[in-house]
């Protein structure tokens, strides 16, 4: 059997920076009461007529133009039909085979290269309402429901988890940029599904599995591996896989309901709505919000020549830079602590190391660390008075509280020790507290070192110099019970 590779196409809801819903007049907010912001409209009472946001339309055409697509004169919305307790009208108003926007194309920046991939539309419709279940019962916030979004459609090009993240990140940071959307992901402005088949190389795709509302972009990569391992072994094992949707929750992937295709949804235009004119406005407001067309292009030019900067300024290596381009603030806070004096692989180290580590672990854009942390951490270790996987360790809290560095090194006691005798006298206690695994170690089983090492490090909570510790506990171990 030839190699199984996977092929991912991602789809992403992104809620429009409107100031109301798609069809109606009804604000939106958040945290406003349940059921507040509603009106005959977006409930879906009979008779009520739905009236096009025009603002949503600009937004939608922005949103395209950003990407390099066609935008569509005269697309149409279409009722996509079925049911659920949070979509009272029974159906959702979307858009079908003339969407607003097509054909389009984001690039993206990987390991320091280009890399293109299409989209197939952007097309506009409304959010449901809000489901919330708390045990017992379920309760229903109508809210949310015709709150307008764009949906953008990239084609299944996309061949790893790696770039599925990549390609995620990017359609935020244009987005975004392009004032298209606020972005919030953990407020579900921006929420990914991601159709992940696994199939022999340049053989028939495989089945598609759809992995719903993913809302952070280490959730899309970890869930896309996941999913492709599940897949491999389904297939290696000789089995099937059955086209469903799955939703993705503590690592694990569960199976919501086999999927529905297109036509189970019986599409057809929405009656009471005509074609999206598409007006001069809205394409002259585009071209004056957007930097450039397409935006994914000019922001990419600009990481180019700022790396090239990192490499020719600052003596970067490839990799270091295109670490340090993954994120904007990092790049600030590289720049900024080689402007205080930071040798910059070591500030490099730092903030693609531990920094990048803790802004993706927390989703996180701003933080308490300021490039005088990083400046100061890399001195005291200079100077021995920290050791390296202590001053590493502190990111995290300097990121989440700020604070005065030699200050929180001096409260938790983390200053290294340099003082011989202390490490000798601890050595000696660990050696009596362990007598039998000392007599083993005499007896021949010198694979004991490294327990003792280990015993010895955990003491000093990772204060002591791992050099001097080896060669006291060395010195110690090898003198010989006699000697002692
Ligand atoms: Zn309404």
């Amino acid at each position: 059997m030839s190699d199984l590779v996977p092929t991912i196409g991602l789809e992403v809801h992104c809620q429009l920076s409107t100031q109301t819903k798609m069809f109606c007049g009804c604000p939106i907010v958040q945290g406003a009461s349940p059921n507040s912001a509603v009106c005959p409209v977006c409930l879906g009472h009979p008779g009520a007529l739905p009236v096009v946001n025009d603002e949503a339309v600009r937004l939608g055409v922005r949103a395209g133009m950003a990407v390099g697509c066609t935008v569509n004169d005269n697309s149409i919305f279409a009722r996509k039909h079925y049911f659920y307790p949070d979509l009272p009208k029974g159906y959702q108003i979307s858009q079908f085979d003339r969407p607003l926007c097509s054909d389009g194309v984001l690039h993206v920046l990987l390991d320091g290269e280009r890399r293109r991939f299409e989209i197939e539309r952007i097309h506009l419709e409304e959010d449901a309402g809000k489901l919330i279940h708390d045990g017992e019962r379920s309760l229903i916030d109508w809210n949310r429901g015709g709150t307008p979004l764009i949906e953008i459609v990239g084609r299944p090009d996309i061949r790893s988890a790696e770039e599925a993240e990549a390609w995620l990140r990017m359609m935020h940071r244009v987005m975004t940029h392009a004032k298209v959307t606020s972005g919030d992901m953990e407020q579900g402005h921006f929420r990914c599904d991601a159709n992940v088949s696994v199939g022999p190389e340049n053989g028939p795709l495989g089945t598609r599995v759809e992995i719903k509302n993913l809302n952070s972009f280490r959730f899309v990569a970890r869930a896309i591996r996941h999913e492709i391992a599940r897949q491999k072994k389904i297939l290696s094992g000789g089995g099937r896989v059955i086209q469903s949707t799955r939703s993705w929750s503590a690592s694990q992937s569960v199976e919501l309901r086999s999927k529905e295709d297109a036509a189970d949804y019986r599409y057809f235009p929405d009656p009471d709505l005509g074609p999206i004119p598409i007006l001069d406005a809205d394409r002259s407001d585009a071209e004056s919000i957007l930097d450039a067309v397409p935006l994914d292009v000019w922001l990419l030019d600009q990481d180019m020549a700022r790396m090239d900067g990192f490499q020719d300024q600052y003596g970067l290596s490839t990799a270091d830079s295109a670490a340090l381009l993954g994120s904007p603030s990092l790049c600030v806070l590289f720049e900024q602590a080689v402007e205080l004096g930071g040798e910059s692989a070591a500030m490099a180290n730092w903030v693609r190391g531990p920094v990048a580590r803790w802004v993706n672990e927390n989703e996180q854009t701003e933080s308490q660390l300021s490039a005088q942390h990083l400046v100061e951490l890399e001195s005291m270790i200079g100077a021995g008075s920290l050791s390296r996987s202590n001053g590493r360790a502190l990111v995290s809290e300097l990121c989440e509280q700020g604070g005065n560095v030699a200050a929180i090194v001096s409260e938790r006691g983390l200053t290294k020790l340099d003082d011989a005798g202390e490490i000798e006298s601890k050595v000696a206690e660990v050696l009596d507290a362990h007598a039998d695994e000392l007599a083993r170690y005499r007896n021949g089983q010198k694979g004991l070192f490294g327990f003792f090492m280990g015993v010895v490090m955990r003491e000093f909570q990772g204060r002591a110099d791992p050099g001097v510790v080896r060669a006291v506990l060395q010195r110690a171990l090898d003198r010989g019970p006699d000697d002692a």
